[in-house]
């Protein structure tokens, strides 16, 4: 009897016991997670020049964080930017926040900061009781540069005499890395190379007026340094105004017959079309579609210059078209549009072998809209030739081409009435007028001359 009653006492005791002792060690295991918290900062540049906006993400997931400390080390003078606590839910609970995103501004003149390498140091806690109740810690530093001057353009070439849809060439110096540098030519921009030169900080730049920029034009060097300061130098330049061409293309019934239907793939199968709706389409939307490809497909350019001497012409050709001639389409004795011809037409006897202008790498082999069976070929520098209206193409894309190389076959792909190559030049994108790089003189006077120039300033042969 006197036992039972101790094994009752003894059960209920037990039972008590695990009702308490239970979720008490639950209550110490969770209290006592071992999970460090994380920071997450976001720093697209570790250069900072004026006042820089950063954003730090923290998140701790089992007991929320506790506090954030970032502090800036310059020179062994530390500098608190943020200490921030969180609440947490009561006495003996978790943190209330999760997860938090944290923005802070790093000012290094208000900081009163002179240029040079710093450390931005960074930690976070979490409400664990790990660490003598402290927490999870978790601690980064992150190396970053203080620079607040702005780079210094000094331009090295001289005389630089551009025509109206012409080319030219500037080489300057910049006093410190610069991701993006190169000429603005009113609002296009033309990025310079570096490489070229035994200086890394000398770079090359090719530029364009297009047809539509005469005098008056501003061309400016700019150059932005890792920090995002930015310097500009006016280019001392003259620029010559050049007229282009009026030229009247009659657009016949039997042309478009004979056209349209290698466009039937870019044009709607609306049945009510007519054939100058179907023209027009082309001549224009298409025309543009075109352009932004080929502005495209210029925006990547090999650091290097491929090419030397004078471009070649098509051999035995007679002149058809010229560039930038002002062209105004009729039918049937009524004007229809207008558009520029961006190239020059070169007539030949029919599927003439097309050489190379000059050596480069073949970027682009294949049919473009208005302009047919086509071939680019990048100079380096963001120098383009273009070879259009082909009949054969007998290259590929990535090979390597000598000046003289044949590149294919002409005819009269796209939007030709007859046999011809469209042969075009092109610099970042801008149509220029080939005649100056088919120019033995012009090429000298305004491109070798001017590196040959530079070269000997820098003791380079
Ligand atoms: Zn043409």
């Amino acid at each position: 009897m006197n036992r039972k009653i101790k094994n009752i006492k003894l059960g209920i005791f037990l039972v008590a016991a695990l009702i308490i002792i239970v979720p008490l060690a639950w209550f110490l295991f969770t209290r006592l997670e071992g999970e460090k918290p994380t920071i997450v900062l976001e720093l697209p540049s570790a250069f900072i020049s004026t006042s820089r906006d950063l954003t730090v993400s923290i998140s701790d997931t089992k007991s929320g964080v506790r506090k954030m400390w970032i502090s800036l080390v310059k020179d062994s003078k530390e500098i608190t930017l943020v200490e921030e606590p969180f609440p947490s839910a009561g006495l003996f609970g978790p943190g209330e926040i999760r997860e938090k995103t944290i923005r802070f501004s790093v000012d290094p003149r208000q900081l009163g900061l002179s240029d040079g390498k710093a450390i931005l140091r960074m930690a976070v806690w979490d409400y664990s009781w790990r660490g003598w109740l402290n927490g999870n810690q978790t601690y980064i530093e992150k190396n970053i540069t203080i620079d607040t001057r702005t780079p210094v353009i000094e331009i090295y070439s001289r005389a630089h005499n551009v025509r109206q849809g012409g080319a030219g060439l500037v080489i300057y110096r910049i006093s410190e890395p610069c991701p993006k540098n190169g000429v603005y030519v009113g609002d296009q921009f033309f990025p310079g190379y570096a490489g070229l030169l035994n200086d890394q900080n000398v770079q090359v730049a090719f530029f364009a007026l297009n047809y539509t920029q005469g005098p008056g034009t501003e061309i400016v060097v700019n150059a932005t340094d890792r920090a995002g300061n930015n310097a500009k130098a006016g280019l001392n330049h003259y620029i010559r105004r050049k007229k282009f061409k009026k030229d009247t293309v009659n657009v016949s019934d039997k042309f478009l017959r004979r056209k349209m239907p290698e466009f039937s793939s870019d044009l709607s199968n609306d049945p009510k079309a007519t054939l100058i709706d179907k023209f027009l389409y082309i001549n224009r939307e298409l025309r543009s579609v075109n352009y932004q490809k080929i502005r495209e497909l210029c925006l990547n350019s090999d650091q290097a210059l491929y090419w030397r001497g004078r471009f070649l012409r098509l051999p035995k050709s007679a002149p058809r078209a010229g560039f930038a001639d002002q062209r105004t389409y009729t039918y049937k004795g009524r004007v229809i549009d207008h558009q520029v011809h961006l190239g020059v037409d070169l007539a030949s006897t029919e599927h003439s072998p097309v050489p190379a202008a000059n050596s480069g790498v073949v970027v682009f082999a294949e049919p473009l809209g208005i302009y047919g069976r086509t071939v680019f070929v990048d100079h380096g520098c963001g120098l383009f030739s273009m070879y259009s209206h082909l009949n054969h193409i007998g290259v590929k894309i990535g090979q390597k081409v000598a000046k003289g190389d044949i590149l294919g076959r002409t005819g009269s792909t796209g939007l030709a009435g007859g046999d011809h190559l469209h042969f075009g030049i092109l610099i970042h994108g801008t149509f220029v007028n080939p005649i100056e790089w088919w120019d033995a003189a012009w090429i000298k006077n305004n491109i070798s001359s001017k590196i040959a120039g530079v070269k000997s300033r820098l003791g380079q042969e």
